[in-house]
């Protein structure tokens, strides 16, 4: 009796000295309340895990607070974040794919506007941000939306909806300030690393594995064929030092390749060309490039889709499917930062 009694107390005493660790134990509410969402995997490090650590309230009104000045045909529209969440993701990623991988976009989509949001752009300073994907992010709204998915737009924005919600207010963050959450559609089996194409290394947009395939992403593979002509005239217009000789076979020598596999620079016609270059030339998928010269022609076949820095949305769409949530995804892809709320 003395013994049960001492037990008892023992683990009353437990309880209220160490309630922490009940805190930490399994998830008990749906992984849709962002409250508990957010929770770091018990699994995960503390020192590159994502995690948020912050009582919130579970009401989703933070990104509704919170107004957007988006430039878009020439004017500047306000509106809320939610709104222009939801425009962005539905232009950014499949409303297919898996709903924590959407999760995850919604929280890189947001970090990206707070990000420019706190930074200002001098391409338009009177927008925070713009609908041109090629300098900001694209955007649709319902309209377009309705346009675009026909019967799916009820299912389609419901779902993305609910991933904006479900992350409001949640950010990546980087020694406190919202990261340079970038991101591209698919890798050849690693991101790449951001010092590598861009200027200068950042911490968190590092190199790491990302699991899709083949199998799972449309024309992950693909080429582009080019005459000996086109290739060479394509090249002379931004290299006109690049010199052709009779043989082929000297064209295109000397890749040098990343730690990723993509291609770093290559001398073609003996000038050294960026592989950034060789793809804006002809308009290749991605740097993940491998260039065959036969006779007559030039052929680039490519891996992946984009610049390969950042997130994968494909690679999170892989890691959804296998059970990963968000938080998770975001610690992978942006290892070393933080989840934080507005
Ligand atoms: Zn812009």
């Amino acid at each position: 009796m003395k013994v049960m009694l001492a037990l008892c107390l023992f683990a009353v005493i437990f309880a209220l000295v160490f309630p922490v660790a009940a805190a930490l134990g399994p998830k008990s509410q749906p992984p849709e309340d962002p409250t508990v969402a957010t929770d770091r995997p018990p699994e995960s490090p503390a020192s590159d895990g994502l995690f948020y650590v912050e009582e919130r309230p579970a009401s989703p009104d933070r990104d509704d607070e919170t107004t957007v000045k988006l430039l878009r045909d020439g004017k500047i529209e306000e509106l809320s974040l939610t709104d222009y969440l939801i425009g962005a993701m539905s232009a950014e990623m499949p409303a297919t794919f898996e709903p924590e991988a959407l999760k995850a976009q919604a929280v890189a989509l947001r970090t990206y506007y707070l990000r420019k949001a706190k930074l200002g752009s001098s391409a338009h300073p009177e927008a925070q941000i713009c609908a041109d994907s090629t300098c900001c992010a694209a955007f649709r709204d319902e309209e377009q939306l309705k346009e675009r998915w026909g019967e799916s737009f009820e299912t389609n924005f419901k779902k993305i909806s609910a991933a904006v919600r479900a992350t409001d207010g949640l950010y990546i963050a980087y020694e406190g300030q919202p990261a340079l959450a970038v991101f591209h559609s698919s890798s050849a089996g690693r991101t790449e690393d951001c010092g590598e194409i861009w200027n200068g290394p950042v911490p968190y947009l590092v190199s790491v594995e990302s699991p899709e395939s083949a199998d799972t992403v449309p024309g992950y593979v693909a080429s582009v064929t080019v005459s000996a002509e086109e290739f060479r005239e394509t090249v002379l217009e931004k290299y006109p030092g690049a010199v052709f000789g009779e043989d082929m076979s000297g064209w295109v020598t000397e890749p040098v390749y990343s730690a990723s596999g993509r291609l770093s620079h290559v001398l073609i016609g003996g000038v050294a060309v960026q592989a950034t270059s060789l793809r804006s030339m002809f308009g290749l998928r991605s740097t993940a490039v491998k260039i065959e010269v036969n006779d007559g022609s030039v052929t680039m076949t490519t891996t992946g889709y984009g610049h390969g820095v950042g997130m994968s949305q494909y690679g999170a769409n892989t890691m959804a499917q296998a059970g990963a949530d968000f938080t998770e995804i975001l610690s992978h892809y942006y290892p070393g930062t933080t989840l934080a709320g507005l």
